[in-house]
């Protein structure tokens, strides 16, 4: 039905004509189910039907002759929706809140539109009001789930974020196996790997292949293991990066059964434990080697005690013999037993003397330098061996003018006493000991020459380490293998080197060389200083 807006005087027309008709339309008006209203020009309520007074609870009389903007909550609102309709606008949908009789606020959606004569005089603004409280509640529902969506998604989006920076610094991957299908799917697996992400194969078979080839058997047999018999993976191998560095990696993983209680499925973790592994072997090298070192530190007591007893048994036997044969013992038993007390005293004397040395040397103390004419000392020693060993023949061969080297005296005499006495113990008494020395403009070479039992060139290197003693000479005689571990500490602490060589024809070579001082800064100061300028 159809009415003609732009025929003046419808409403009478129509009232004359169809009267039954216009009543029709007011129980059509009065008895739709939502709510009508008409409104003047200035937006007073004409006409109102039940729907929308019983939407807000005013009575006909409440409502009727007043201003529509009464009864909205928010003036600005209808004002908006008049100022729209007065220019000409059809009002569709328009959203509004309304306060009922008792209060409340009803949301509503309304459609308006103004009828107006041919001159664009109002006649009515028709309006038709729709409960919108279901709608605006099911948007609120909509707008709550809606939010609370994002904060789900936002909070797994930083759940992601933490997971995979904890990744990273724990250098730890996730996977997860499928046996049917030998599927894997992982997280932060290419990160431990080295390789860019996404770029493993997504199967097991594949993933074997990175394995370190020595490795590969022992991870293989652990997968099976735990998809067979459900004990936990924990399984350590290596994989080669690309850049040609070796990691150690941890797999750890446990079977998730299915319904039938099959494991079809593993999940577990993949990290790097290169640095773990690295302390690990670290820790076990350090315990080897302080094993060692206890061990040396026992066969070192034990050597030391039979060392030290062997002579002191002898001194302490002779001066008993002494002591007791009194007046009995004829003078040559008892020169004899006098010069075997004299022999191992010394003995005794010189081992305590490169222990402390050696002591010393290990605690890193140093001992005052002085400057020194090297042929002078080895002169001094010389003499007082010869006091000892009358038998045994010297040639002392010197080239060269002497020149001081900067070192302890203490330290050079006990250099030379040591090689002195190697070639003494280690040579028959019949062959004379050669010491030679040579100079140039750098150093000052000794060399101290027997022909005595040798060395065997695969021992060389060994001589100078504390304690070693070369099979052949430990039946030849007594020693304790610290002399020339003494010698070579003493000569390096004063930035010297020393060797060792076999010689030829038999016998062994025993060397150090000195730095010499310059002239200027050390000639011998003192005056009882020897000078061979
Ligand atoms: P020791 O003589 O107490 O064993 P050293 O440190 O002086 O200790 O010498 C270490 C080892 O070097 C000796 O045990 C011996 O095997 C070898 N050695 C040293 N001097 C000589 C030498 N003149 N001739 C042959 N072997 C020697």
């Amino acid at each position: 039905m159809t009415i003609e807006a732009t025929d003046d005087g419808l409403h009478e027309r129509v009232g004359r004509e169809f009267d039954s008709e216009l009543e029709l339309l007011r129980d059509f008006f009065e008895n739709a189910s939502v709510g009508l209203h008409s409104l003047s020009a200035d937006g007073t309520i004409l006409r109102v039907n039940r729907a929308e007074l019983d939407l807000l609870g005013y009575s006909e009389d409440e409502y009727v002759g007043h201003n529509i903007a009464e009864f909205h909550a928010d003036r600005d609102v209808i004002e908006d929706m008049l100022e729209r309709l007065s220019a000409g606008h059809l009002v569709r949908d328009y959203r509004a809140r309304m306060v009922a009789k008792d209060g409340s606020v009803k949301h509503v959606a309304i459609d308006s539109s103004v009828l107006r004569d041919a001159r664009g005089r109002v006649i009515h603004t028709r309006c038709i009001t729709r409960d919108d409280g279901q709608r605006v509640a099911a948007e609120a529902v909509l707008r709550d789930t809606e939010s609370r969506v994002r904060a789900a998604e936002q909070a797994l989006l930083a759940s992601a974020d933490r997971l995979r920076r904890a990744q990273q610094a724990a250098r730890l991957g996730t996977w997860e196996w499928d046996a049917a299908t030998d599927e894997v799917a992982w997280d932060g697996v290419e990160q431990v790997h080295g390789v860019e992400t996404g770029s493993l194969a997504g199967t097991f078979t594949a993933y074997i292949e990175d394995v370190h080839p020595e490795d590969q058997p022992r991870v293989v047999e652990a997968v099976k293991a735990t998809a067979e018999t459900g004990v936990e993976l924990n399984v350590e191998y290596r994989i080669v990066w690309p850049d040609g560095t070796t990691h150690w990696l941890e797999a750890r993983g446990l079977p998730i059964p299915d319904a039938d209680g099959a494991t079809p499925r593993l999940a577990g973790t993949c990290q790097d434990i290169t640095e773990r592994r690295l302390a690990q072997d670290e820790r076990e090298r350090l315990l080897d080697d302080l094993t060692r070192a206890n061990e040396v530190k026992d066969e070192f007591v034990g050597l030391v005690s039979h060392e030290l007893r062997s002579p002191l048994t002898t001194i302490y036997g002779n001066v008993r013999l002494v002591n007791h044969a009194g007046d009995r013992m004829d003078d040559s038993d008892r020169a004899v037993a006098l010069e075997d007390i004299e022999r191992e005293t010394e003995r005794l004397q010189r081992i305590i003397e490169n222990l402390l040395l050696l002591a010393r040397a290990e605690s890193g103390l140093t001992v005052d330098a002085e400057p020194l004419v090297v042929t002078q000392v080895v002169h001094e020693v010389v003499e007082r061996h010869l006091q000892r060993h009358q038998a045994r023949r010297f040639k002392i061969a010197e080239h060269g003018d002497p020149r001081p080297v900067v070192f302890p005296k203490a330290s050079l005499e006990q250099v030379i006493e040591n090689l002195v006495t190697n070639a003494e113990k280690y040579s028959p008494a019949s062959e004379p000991i050669v010491i030679e020395f040579e100079r140039d403009d750098r150093e000052v070479r000794v060399r101290v020459l027997d022909r005595g039992v040798g060395i065997g060139d695969e021992k060389i290197a060994r001589l100078f380490d504390a304690f070693y003693r070369a099979p052949d000479a430990t039946g030849y005689a007594p020693g304790l293998g610290i002399g020339l571990t003494v010698c070579k500490r003493l000569v390096d602490a004063q930035g010297g080197r020393m060797w060792a060589r076999r010689r030829d024809g038999g016998g062994s070579e025993f060397g150090f060389a000195l730095p010499v001082s310059s002239a200027n800064e050390s000639a011998p100061k003192h005056s009882d200083s020897p000078s061979f300028e």
